[in-house]
């Protein structure tokens, strides 16, 4: 699959840091397959690479979302970009959430940090076709409010009637009215019970840790609870490799699988 180039139209500062930008892209030229929530792309740069990032808008919507941390080489050229720039666009890839198998049951979108990005292309996607879902919940933290994400729509989000919207930072902050402590804690308190219901995680390894057990006391099966694998990958196709644990591939393969699919391969994700 060949990168296709794609505009910059909008870039959003999502936190007070600066660390985190959104860019709204719209491909140029050619017709690339609309994205599945949990899937990622390849952007690139020319002269400076190209990295995978995961698709944060849903396939109904009229951009392609990226929300990007600027850690290296490539996130950092694209944070020095202005808007009009064309870069390059390769996928949809990998294989994203299987959101028909959910349908009817309770959802809990899990969310640490800048990791929401494709759990809120999930969640645009579970409200568009809300009536084929049971209860939607989600539980989104941060350090601080100033690193939460998309913060227009979580103001919208939280006055809609058909979603339950737990937002959460790690210590008590001047006009914070959320909640404060950390998501594993929160998630204790807000999920709902593991029967007929699916538990979609992303965020910090320390955060995954200690949600885990807490779903499982819920109830929740291991089949029922979805991570998504952010292991360095190179081409993103299923054949270089790279990104391999045990035998599975997670450009491919991945990069969300249920917790009982990684159970049977090794710990080295
Ligand atoms: C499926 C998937 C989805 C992702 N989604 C997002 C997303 O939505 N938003 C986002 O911001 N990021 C996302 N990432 C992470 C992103 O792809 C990486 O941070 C990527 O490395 C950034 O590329 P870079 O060239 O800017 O950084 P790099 O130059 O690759 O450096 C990134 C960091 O890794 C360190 N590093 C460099 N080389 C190595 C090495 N060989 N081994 C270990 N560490 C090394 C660097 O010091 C730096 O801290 C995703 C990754 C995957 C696999």
């Amino acid at each position: 699959m060949y990168s296709l180039p794609a505009r910059i139209e909008k870039i959003v500062v999502e936190t007070e840091d600066g660390l985190i930008k959104s860019f709204y892209l719209k491909p140029i030229e050619g017709a690339l397959p609309l994205p599945r929530p949990g899937q990622f792309a390849m952007l690139s740069v020319p002269g400076k690479g190209e990295c995978p990032i995961g698709i944060a808008s849903a396939p109904h919507e009229e951009y392609w979302l990226f929300s990007i941390f600027r850690t290296g080489l490539v996130t950092d050229a694209l944070h020095r970009l202005p808007e009009g720039t064309i870069i390059g666009l390769r996928g949809p890839l990998g294989n994203g959430y299987p959101l028909e198998k959910f349908r009817e049951k309770n959802i809990v979108l899990i969310a640490g940090g800048f990791a929401i990005t494709t759990l809120r292309a999930t969640l645009v996607y579970l409200l568009k076709h809300r009536q084929d879902y049971g209860e939607v919940t989600m539980i989104y933290g941060a350090r601080n409010p100033g690193l939460l994400l998309y913060k227009n729509e979580l103001n919208e989000w939280q006055k809609r009637e058909d979603l339950n919207l737990y937002l959460t930072v790690d210590v008590e902050a001047p006009g914070w009215e959320g909640l404060v402590g950390f998501v594993p804690q929160i998630t204790e308190k807000v999920a709902p019970q593991g029967e007929n219901a699916v538990a979609l995680v992303c965020g910090p390894p320390v955060m995954i840790k200690f949600t885990l057990p807490i779903l499982e006391k819920l109830g929740f099966s291991p089949e029922n609870i979805y991570l998504s694998l952010e292991n360095r990958m190179r081409c993103g196709l299923g054949l270089c490799r790279h990104c391999n644990v045990g035998p599975a591939l997670v450009c491919k393969d991945g990069p969300v699988f249920s917790l009982s699919e990684l159970k049977r391969l090794p710990p080295e994700y």
